[in-house]
């Protein structure tokens, strides 16, 4: 664990290998499960998550990486209403 000063400003972490190495989809809780039927590729959820846990491939959305998606909701809130390409469903270890 690192001290706050040795922080740096905004706690950005520029250290890649550290941040491949924190999993933080061991803290979920809740799943986000993506439709790839109903999905329009608006890339809203894709802007919106704070893990950078949705997978682009060629343009399009292909998935969610759960190594990282802590399943905070955010990208199912995002997704548009009429279309709801993800749900949220409790998480089975
Ligand atoms: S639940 Fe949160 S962390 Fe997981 S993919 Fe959606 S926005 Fe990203
Ligand atoms: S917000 Fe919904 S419709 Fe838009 S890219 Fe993401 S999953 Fe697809």
């Amino acid at each position: 664990m690192i001290s706050w000063k040795n922080l740096t400003q905004g706690a950005l972490i520029r250290d890649l290998k550290r941040i491949r190495e924190n999993k933080t989809g061991s803290w979920r809780s809740l799943k986000p499960i993506w439709n790839k039927e109903k999905c329009i590729n608006c890339y809203r959820c894709w802007m919106h998550c704070p893990d950078a846990a949705i997978i682009i491939k060629n343009d399009k959305v292909v998935g969610i990486n759960y190594d990282y998606c802590k399943g905070c909701g955010i990208c199912a809130h995002e997704c548009p209403r009429k279309i709801q390409a993800i749900i949220m469903v409790r998480e089975e270890k």
